[in-house]
């Protein structure tokens, strides 16, 4: 199976980490932010090439795009956007990510309708089968987090497929204790759970994402490669790890040589891959991610396929979606 353009382009594609807040391109933000009488602070092609000012306080940098987003119809635009830029090549099915705490403009309610509402005009227009999940921030508290819970039971869409948590484990040290009632509470509601790990936290925050809150999968979780039993109890458990290569190469490991990508697939972990911040990594595409994968990681086209299969059963989704998109993996591969 020969790694060709052509192959990595038309590969039917499976996406389950990726944050809606950085997938808003920049000319969007300007006429939004003109609409409020705002000016972004630099021009729109220029908004992503951030300092080390931005980075160092990334999550304040999001909180002030996010405010050109000013009505539930513009968040709408934002997510049919992401529906038809993602369908460009060939993402059959993609779970975005969405933390209310950046968009203090909106009330939960507000977020889940005009994001289903942009995902169904998205798809209808022949884009991409897109879901979300809500993600809470390592800094809420226990009350907030079960208030969130609340709220997705009572607002529930289809699109709305579970609960995520991510934020900065440096800062906030281990929250899992905090955070297990919402999460069981998610559970019991049959929502999915995804827990942002073992990428600012090392292999704890991965025992704990899956001790005390009993995620379903793991965003990240490449650093539970520091301790070999970890990665065996991954293995053997088959829990899926989103992993998003650029976004680590950038942001956690020195050299391409640190990445674990290749021994987690060695050792036998489920892998998926995944572009996390498309614009903050300079317009990143999956298909991109994937190349950079078969590259660094050495991985075979049969991996490469294999990731999308492991995405595809790892969604959260119906069981009657899942089949179609094996099927349509299945026939790509039977057509190579
Ligand atoms: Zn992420």
């Amino acid at each position: 199976m020969e790694i060709t353009p052509g192959f990595l382009k038309d590969m039917p594609k499976i996406e389950l980490h990726v944050h809606l807040e950085s997938m808003m391109p920049g000319e969007m933000l300007e006429r939004f932010a003109a609409r409020q009488g705002k000016q972004l602070p630099r021009p729109a092609k220029e908004l992503y090439h951030c300092s080390a000012d931005d980075l160092s306080n990334f999550l304040a940098f999001l909180d002030s795009i996010c405010a050109y987003v000013g009505t539930t119809e513009e968040l709408s635009e934002v997510a049919e956007h992401a529906a038809l830029e993602s369908q460009r090549e060939n993402i059959l099915y993609m779970e975005a990510i969405l933390n209310p705490t950046h968009w203090p403009q909106f009330t939960v309610p507000e977020i889940i309708q005009a994001v289903t509402a942009g995902f169904d005009r998205g798809q209808a227009a022949g884009g991409t089968d897109c879901r979300f999940t809500l993600s809470l921030s390592r800094t809420q508290t226990a009350e907030e987090a079960m208030e969130l819970v609340e709220q997705m039971k009572a607002h529930r869409t289809p699109r709305l497929a579970g609960l995520s948590i991510d934020g900065n484990e440096i800062l906030t040290g281990r929250t899992g204790e905090r955070f297990r009632p919402a999460f069981l509470a998610a559970k019991a509601a049959g929502f999915g759970l995804t827990v942002h790990a073992g990428e600012s936290s090392g292999p704890e925050g991965v025992r704990d994402a899956m001790d005390l809150l009993g995620a379903d999968r793991l965003d990240h979780g490449v650093r539970a490669a520091e301790e070999p039993e970890l990665v065996r109890r991954l293995a053997e458990n088959q829990v899926p790890l989103n992993i998003c290569l650029t976004s680590n190469l950038t942001l956690l490991y020195r050299c391409p040589e640190d990445h674990p990508l290749r021994r987690l697939l060695d050792a036998g972990a489920a892998v998926t891959l995944n572009r996390d911040d498309p614009t903050f990594l300079d317009g990143l595409t999956l298909t991109k991610e994937l190349r950079r994968a078969s590259s660094f990681g050495a991985m075979t086209g049969e991996e490469l396929l294999n990731c999308q299969r492991t995405a595809a059963c790892a969604a959260f989704c119906g069981e009657e979606t899942k089949a179609a998109l094996l099927a349509a993996l299945a026939d790509f591969e039977a057509r190579l």
